[in-house]
């Protein structure tokens, strides 16, 4: 037996050796054991920003959710989120007499975890009026021991001035959820629009769940106000999202920070920084949904050029999807290719008649208003 494999039995020996005492009379079975993984969302830095991210509206069964607050950070964890807050509500605590309601015990129980598994931790609240006015969610309380209670509607004002008192970041939740029950609710209604003029009101949840709220879109647009995304998960993530499926994401806002910190968050949300992140798509403010594309995919120079005979010659070109968001694209103006669809981390061939300097595209995969595609130029 030579040296290398008397070492090799003495580290089988010691292995099975080790295994036995681990054993214990239970034979493990870990199989079938989920795999302990983060999943990285592959997003590139925009403009030298880093794209954080986040979901800013849920809900545990300190209110009306239905999982504990760690569950919540383990999925963020699992699905490669940056940031969440929970967001319960204070006026409605349907679980009161089995836990006893507090708007940030959620937050106290979750922030050691959040910690360890690197998820930033935002304290939040959703203050949810009768509809109309409806729900606007609070971000960055300090604490939830001056929250107004009762929903009285005489009450709605000083509820939304007990969130300002606290320097609250705050925006008006799933504007139309009511829009066929209670006519006139999804509406800019006199309230909303009070809030916006004294400076109460930064933002609007433009995507709620599996929803877009579409003229939330436009009047976040024409009074810069700051596109939000979010779950408003009651139950699991997994019980809503189909999140086993390659390219399946939470809906989530995309935030465009100088650092990931909490800080960075806040000054990238009061600058209206964003761009929210929902099934296939994109909605947001053109100069973010312009930027957010242009740092995801890019044109190759022509590798090829064909002769057709009495036709244009042909050129050859790829583009590259360089993220994990999808885009899909279809011609405006230009001879070339007509609809490119490019899925996460892939690439297409575009073929363009010689002779041109552009190719105009809409991305279609993207909203810059309701109505309203992202349109863009591919230079040849
Ligand atoms: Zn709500
Ligand atoms: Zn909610």
């Amino acid at each position: 037996m030579n040296k290398t494999l008397i070492l090799l039995a003495a580290i089988c020996a010691f292995a099975s050796h080790t295994i036995a005492q681990e054993d214990a009379g239970i034979m493990k079975l870990d199989e079938f054991r989920y795999p302990k993984q983060r999943k990285i969302i592959d997003i590139p830095n925009v403009n030298g920003l880093q794209v954080l991210k986040c979901d800013f509206h849920m809900h545990t069964v300190f209110t009306d959710g239905h999982v504990w607050p760690n569950v919540r950070v383990q999925e963020a964890w699992k699905e490669g989120l940056d940031a969440i807050a929970f967001t319960e509500h204070v006026e409605y605590t349907p679980h009161k007499d089995d836990v006893k309601p507090g708007n940030l015990r959620p937050h106290e129980l979750a922030k050691n975890l959040a910690a360890e598994q690197n998820i930033l931790l935002i304290k939040g609240t959703e203050v949810t009026r009768n509809t109309p006015p409806g729900h606007f969610n609070a971000l960055f309380i300090q604490d939830d021991k001056n929250l107004v209670v009762p929903r009285d509607s005489d009450l709605d004002e000083q509820a939304i001035q007990a969130v300002v008192d606290q320097k609250a970041f705050i925006f008006w939740n799933h504007p139309g959820w009511k829009a066929k029950q209670i006519e006139g609710s999804y509406e800019w209604i006199p309230f909303v629009d009070k809030m916006y003029k004294e400076k109460n009101l930064h933002g609007i949840e433009v995507v709620n769940g599996f929803g877009f709220h579409k003229k939330a879109l436009d009047w976040a647009l024409d009074r810069n106000l700051t596109i939000i995304g979010n779950t408003d998960i009651h139950n699991l993530i997994a019980h809503e999202y189909d999140i086993e499926r390659a390219g399946v994401h939470r809906t989530m806002t995309l935030v465009l920070a100088k650092d990931r910190s909490a800080q960075a968050i806040r000054t990238a949300l009061e600058a209206g920084n964003t761009v929210a992140w929902s099934s296939d798509y994109l909605f947001g403010k053109e100069e973010h949904v312009r930027a957010l594309f242009h740092a995801c995919v890019k044109l190759s120079p022509s590798f090829y050029s064909k002769s057709n005979g009495k036709k244009a010659e042909s050129k050859y070109y790829e583009l590259q999807n360089n993220s994990d968001l999808y885009f899909e694209l279809q011609l405006v103006d230009g001879k070339g290719t007509k609809n490119i669809v490019l899925r996460p981390k892939s690439s297409q061939i575009v073929i363009a008649d010689a002779g041109q300097t552009k190719l105009s595209y809409e991305v279609m995969s993207t909203y810059v208003r309701s109505d309203q595609h992202l349109k863009i130029e591919l230079s040849l």
